[in-house]
């Protein structure tokens, strides 16, 4: 039995219906820029994420930069951002002409280490970039609590975070900015690339909006130099559509991680060494991803490929070491706990309509790898 990691047409199969009448709907009216849509889909997802605004782009990598170019973040200015994550994160920074500045990551949840952060705020530090990754939300309290000693913005990446909670807040409402993208992938996606920026500023959503039309408001009288980082209506009208199940999805991400786990201990896998579980530590994680931390992964990864058990490493390499940032001067060694799950993770299907046949053909052969 193949298992693939994702399976987006099982999820438009269940949905065909409300997908189609959406887009006809946009088809309809030909109104494939700033169509009704586009506004309903930010008025959504602003309530969802428990926040007062929210304005639609073109891709979340768009959402980091748009950001950033909003808050006038550039040459000279430092940004802090965790050394592992998609690499939109760090590319974002150095897009708008600024320097990402990496931080070594936690071993449990994968995201930004607060302790670790103190020592990489300078003067010339203007932001910093949490990113919830996997679906789990980073240890905001500390990151907080330093963004406001000294004086810099938190920048959430909650690209694929969406409906996550920390102590009962929503990923993209607790930092100045949320950078959500559409990516068909992500738990909520779009029909192609897309993403949105939430906020509780008014000023700041101004801004984003004006930003995203080439700096203008009323037409060609540009204020700034934006971008066109425009979310199309045909995106704004699927992301609607399928809104409604976003919760019920999510729901059954996590007991699929769950079944999982019930598997994963049935076939004598933990104890041993030779795997760990995704640890839990914020209050509503989506699993975006399921992640586990194994021996011998590229075997793995290879064994299972071979037998068509769909699965990834993300993220096969950490930030410093990318050849792209080598003028930044970083070496092997600064960051071990992301050098460390770099080389050790593996992800595997954890989406809604995974079968409980396919989890277990998934588990079975970790366990016939291993020979447990
Ligand atoms: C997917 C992702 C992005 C970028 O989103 P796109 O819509 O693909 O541009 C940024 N950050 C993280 C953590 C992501 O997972």
């Amino acid at each position: 039995m193949s298992v693939p990691l994702l399976d987006l047409k099982a999820q438009y199969q269940s949905i065909k219906q409300d997908i189609d009448t959406a887009v006809s709907k946009v088809f309809e009216s030909q109104l494939f820029i700033n169509g009704p849509e586009v506004k309903q889909c930010e008025l959504a997802i602003a309530s969802y994420c428990g926040t007062k605004y929210a304005t639609g782009v073109s891709s979340g990598s768009d959402a980091l930069v748009i950001t950033l170019m909003a808050e006038q973040i550039g040459f000279g200015d430092e940004v802090i951002v965790p050394d592992y994550s998609f690499f939109a994160t760090a590319g974002a920074v150095v897009r708008v002409g600024a320097k990402p500045v990496f931080v070594d990551i936690l071993p449990d949840t994968y995201n930004i280490d607060p302790a670790k952060i103190e020592s990489a705020i300078t003067e010339k530090t203007k932001a910093i970039i949490p990113v919830h990754l996997f679906g789990q939300m980073a240890d905001m309290d500390p990151i907080l609590e330093l963004a406001e000693k000294y004086h810099f913005l938190v920048i959430e990446d909650a690209a694929q975070s969406i409906g996550a909670e920390y102590k009962g807040c929503r990923a993209g409402s607790m930092g100045h900015y949320g950078c959500f993208s559409f990516f068909p992938s992500k738990n909520l996606g779009c029909a192609g690339d897309g993403g949105i920026v939430t906020t509780n500023d008014e000023t700041r959503d101004e801004l984003l909006k004006t930003y995203r039309n080439h700096g203008s408001k009323i037409k060609y009288h540009h204020i700034f130099v934006g971008g066109n980082f425009r979310l199309d209506s045909i995106h704004a009208a699927v992301v609607l559509a399928k809104l409604p199940y976003l919760d019920g999805w999510s729901e059954k991400r996590k007991s699929n991680a769950e079944r999982y786990q019930k598997l994963i201990e049935q076939y004598h896998l933990l104890g041993n060494g030779i795997l760990s579980l995704p640890v839990i530590k914020e209050s509503r994680h989506i699993f975006n991803q399921y992640i586990l931390r194994v021996e011998r992964r590229d075997e793995l990864v290879n064994y299972l490929k071979q037998r068509s058990i769909g699965c990834e490493v993300y993220y096969p390499y950490p930030f410093h070491l990318l050849e792209c940032f080598q003028y930044l001067g970083y070496k092997e060694g600064d960051f071990p706990v992301s050098e460390q799950a770099a080389k050790e993770t593996i992800a595997i299907p954890i989406y809604p309509e995974l079968t409980d046949e396919q989890a277990e053909e998934v588990i079975r052969t970790i366990a016939e790898f291993y020979q447990c």
